[in-house]
């Protein structure tokens, strides 16, 4: 069965800290285990990039709802698509919070500027994301479906 997939991009409107961001999991996790939306969530340097998949309704239903909240602004879509298999089946939202490892994944991706994916290419943002993926405790890694 197809998979929905949708990446977007946006940046904070709040001073975002752990606190904030361990808000926005809680719910996001909640709501999509209910929807079997799955994905990942990174931010950095005030952005946010979030991957999203499930089934098309599912997916369309949640990012309707992402778009209209008032903690972040600017949202650019950077993928729609459609995926033959999850590629983040563990997680109802994942999150890598920052540490030494992302450092050389951004540096090559941001060519040592601060993290801004609005900058970035959709095969670059793809790329991160599943650079990000392999710093998550367990996955399924399905190359072929990237
Ligand atoms: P309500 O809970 O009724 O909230 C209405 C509005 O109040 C929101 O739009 C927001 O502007 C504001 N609000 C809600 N909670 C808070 C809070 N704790 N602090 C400050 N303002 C608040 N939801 C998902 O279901 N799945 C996701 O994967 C997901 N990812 C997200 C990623 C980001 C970067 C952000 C900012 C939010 C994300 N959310 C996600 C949350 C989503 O935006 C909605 O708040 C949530 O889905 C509940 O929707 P609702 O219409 O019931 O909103």
């Amino acid at each position: 069965m197809d998979i929905a997939r949708l990446i977007y991009n946006s940046r904070s409107l709040e001073h975002c800290d752990t606190r904030e961001i361990n808000k926005i999991l809680e719910c996001s996790e909640r709501l999509n285990a209910s929807c079997g939306v799955t994905g990942i969530l990174y931010f950095s340097n005030n952005n946010f990039l979030q991957y999203l998949e499930g089934e098309e309704a599912d997916v369309a239903r949640t990012y309707e709802r992402i778009t209209q909240d008032n903690r972040h602004t600017d949202i650019q879509l950077v993928d729609k698509s459609t995926i033959q298999n999850r590629q983040f089946s563990d997680w109802a939202m994942a999150y890598v919070p920052e540490s030494d490892k992302i450092a050389p994944i951004l540096e090559k991706h941001m060519d040592g500027k601060a993290f801004n994916p609005q900058a970035m290419s959709t095969p670059s943002t793809l790329e991160l994301i599943f650079e990000l993926r392999t710093l998550l405790p367990k996955a399924h890694y399905d190359t072929q479906n990237q």
